[in-house]
């Protein structure tokens, strides 16, 4: 990889820019490759492509669509160590969680080709049986897509899967921190003998400016986003104009409930997971760890010696179990939270402090004497700091836990049954983890309420996504 200039992927070629940007390890700081910076010209040029090939891909079967997706399924497990490798070297993650993020992201290719073969519309008699409905659905049109960097691979999927099980071409617009795991992706579509302009792949640190002039233009259909809520929130607003169709994944701040009847080793095990998979920098990461007085001492002891046995370090060091934080901008804001907390009386049980030397490491992190007021806890940390809070009764955990304007994800450990589900209910989330750490599904219908976004990717939802609802009323 080292030395490779990556190319844009427009109207079925690979395209020089002129600009190059760099991408970097976020393990070394080492430059890892020049990858083409794309205009705003470019991105039109791409939705002319796109809007080209949208009859013809409107037009394809279910099954031929299914065929494209199935066969992208089973290129991308095949070059599973390639995936994993750029994965780990652009992002950091270690290099089984790279594999991991391959296996998951590619399921979700395989779970959007089944989904193809199996779109219906309805049928129904009109009550005063003078007329009978035939409901209908099409693609929405070209897809603008913008995807982050924590998950440079599955992220894209989840949206490209959906989009084109729909028939809806799209625009890829990868993070620039890792855009290599999606020109790999890329390469892999441009073998399938998709219709020329179906896909297109804008690499590019003008992300601003290239959605403007592609929102600005009624062409495009729909914008689907994975980021922050505040980039969010401004795509929403953009899209106002022409009444174009949005899916926002935005932020969380997911509370981690451990009630005094949970299954306190089940609850450590859910308790890692949620927190430190993919360092912390997971919109469904444990942002904040709710745990109930009678418990609360053991909790953080046993919780803390296994963070103190995490090791970060390179991903492609075997022994590494944490990888670095994506850049100096977000090292700099998990040092800033936690430097927060303990100026306002927090504790920092084990680590606290970001690592010297090559690369954007942080100490893996507990801190206690934690208060719902602070930052730390009530910002999305994206990192591998844990905060612990002592409550006192159910109402309070359930309180505490809604106090965000966020809405993604809660996680519950509970084993009285009527407790789980009272809880799961009160928490105001797009979903609840019942004594699990990972709740991410290609079958289930991801997504959250309130900040956290619109809309749904995966399960039988994220299809409709992309689709418009029509239908013909016949007269008899
Ligand atoms: P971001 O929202 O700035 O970037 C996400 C994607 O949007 C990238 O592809 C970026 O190039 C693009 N983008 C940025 N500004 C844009 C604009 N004005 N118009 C169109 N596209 C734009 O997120 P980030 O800077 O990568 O991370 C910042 C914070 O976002 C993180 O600390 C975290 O809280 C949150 N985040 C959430 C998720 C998630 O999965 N929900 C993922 C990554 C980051």
């Amino acid at each position: 990889m080292q030395g490779k200039t990556v190319r844009l992927y427009v109207g079925g070629e690979w395209v020089e820019t002129g600009a190059t940007f760099t991408v970097e390890d976020p393990a070394t700081g080492e430059r890892i490759a020049e990858v083409a910076d794309a205009g705003p010209e470019h991105a039109l040029a791409a939705l002319d492509a796109a809007h080209a090939s949208r009859a013809e891909l409107a037009a394809s079967s279910p099954r031929t669509r299914a065929g494209w997706l199935r066969a992208a399924f089973d290129a991308v497990l095949a070059r599973t160590e390639e995936f994993a490798e750029t994965i780990t070297r652009e992002m950091g993650k270690p290099l089984a969680q790279s594999r991991g993020e391959v296996a998951y992201g590619a399921e979700f290719l395989r779970w959007f080709a089944e989904q193809a073969a199996h779109l219906h519309g309805g049928f129904a008699v009109s009550p005063d049986g003078a007329s009978r409905i035939v409901t209908t659905h099409r693609p929405v049109g070209p897809a603008l897509l913008i995807t982050p960097w924590n998950f440079p691979l599955a992220m894209l999927t989840r949206k490209l899967g959906a989009a084109l099980a729909a028939g809806c071409p799209v625009l890829l617009k990868p993070a620039e921190q890792t855009p290599l795991t999606a020109a790999l992706l890329t390469e892999i579509l441009d073998g399938l003998g998709l219709p020329e302009g179906a896909v297109s792949l804008l690499t590019t640190t003008r992300a601003p400016e290239l959605s403007a002039a592609l929102m600005a233009d009624d062409r495009l259909r729909k914008v689907s986003f994975t980021g922050s809520t505040a980039v969010g929130s401004a795509l929403i607003r953009q899209s106002a104009h022409h009444v174009q169709r949005t899916s926002m994944e935005l932020g969380g701040n997911a509370p981690f409930l451990v009630f005094d009847d949970a299954g306190l080793e089940a609850a450590l095990d859910g308790a890692m997971l949620a927190k430190f998979r993919n360092g912390g920098e997971s919109c469904v990461a444990a942002n904040r760890f709710l745990v109930h007085r009678a418990v609360a001492e053991e909790f953080t002891a046993r919780f803390t010696e296994r963070v103190r046995e995490l090791k970060p370090g390179n991903g492609f060091d075997p022994a590494s179990t944490l990888g670095p934080l994506i850049d100096a901008r977000q090292r700099d804001k998990v040092t800033e939270l936690v430097r927060d907390a303990v100026a306002h009386g927090a504790k920092a049980v084990t680590g606290g402090e970001p690592i010297d030397g090559p690369g954007y490491f942080f100490e893996p992190t507990v801190l206690t004497g934690v208060d719902p007021a602070h930052r730390v806890m009530q910002e999305e940390i994206f990192g591998p700091v844990a905060p612990i809070a002592v409550f006192d009764t159910e109402a309070e955990a359930v309180e505490l836990a809604n106090a965000t304007p966020y809405g993604l994800v809660a996680f519950v450990y509970t084993r009285d049954l009527s407790r789980a589900v009272r809880v799961a209910e009160a928490c105001e989330t797009g979903m609840v983890g019942i004594n699990r750490g990972i709740v991410s599904e290609p079958a289930a219908p991801f997504g959250g309420v309130k900040a956290s976004g619109l809309g749904r990717e995966g399960g039988r939802s994220g299809i409709e996504e992309y689709l418009e609802t029509g239908y013909f009323a016949l007269g008899l």
